[in-house]
């Protein structure tokens, strides 16, 4: 997709700060996060919501996010996190290629446990 965002974070024309990557997934820092830590987890084809995704992907996506979480864990000593995905726009997705947002979260820390972007 030509003018997706994240599309070109994934080809290196929009720079990010990147948590971590494997083959078809990559993690980056949200540009607006809501607390520290805030991290987008995105497919690295396009596919616009949860309910386009392949098998590959969908089954691949799980797993990600696992990876993910624990880097989180390790860098914030964080003690748990939120996972959301705004699916569509009246679910409040802005970006149309499918994204999960990652909250890092410790006890106490009077975040909300649930967030739309
Ligand atoms: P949505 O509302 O679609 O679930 O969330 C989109 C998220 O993408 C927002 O939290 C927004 O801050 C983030 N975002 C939008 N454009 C960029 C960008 O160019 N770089 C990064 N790192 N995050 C972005
Ligand atoms: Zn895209």
């Amino acid at each position: 997709m030509e003018d997706c965002v994240f599309c070109k974070i994934i080809k290196g024309e929009i720079p990010c700060e990147k948590v971590w990557e494997n083959e078809n997934f990559i993690a980056f820092l949200d540009a607006n996060p809501v607390g520290e830590g805030h991290t987008l987890v995105i497919p690295k084809q396009h596919f616009e919501t949860l309910l386009s995704l392949d098998e590959k992907f969908s089954s691949g996506y799980i797993q990600a996010l696992q990876e993910v979480g624990k880097v989180l864990r390790d860098k914030y000593n964080s003690e748990g996190f939120n996972v959301i995905l705004n699916n569509g726009k009246a679910a409040g997705q802005i970006v149309e290629h499918v994204h999960f947002h990652l909250l890092p979260r410790k006890k106490g820390d009077n975040k909300r446990g649930f967030f739309i972007a």
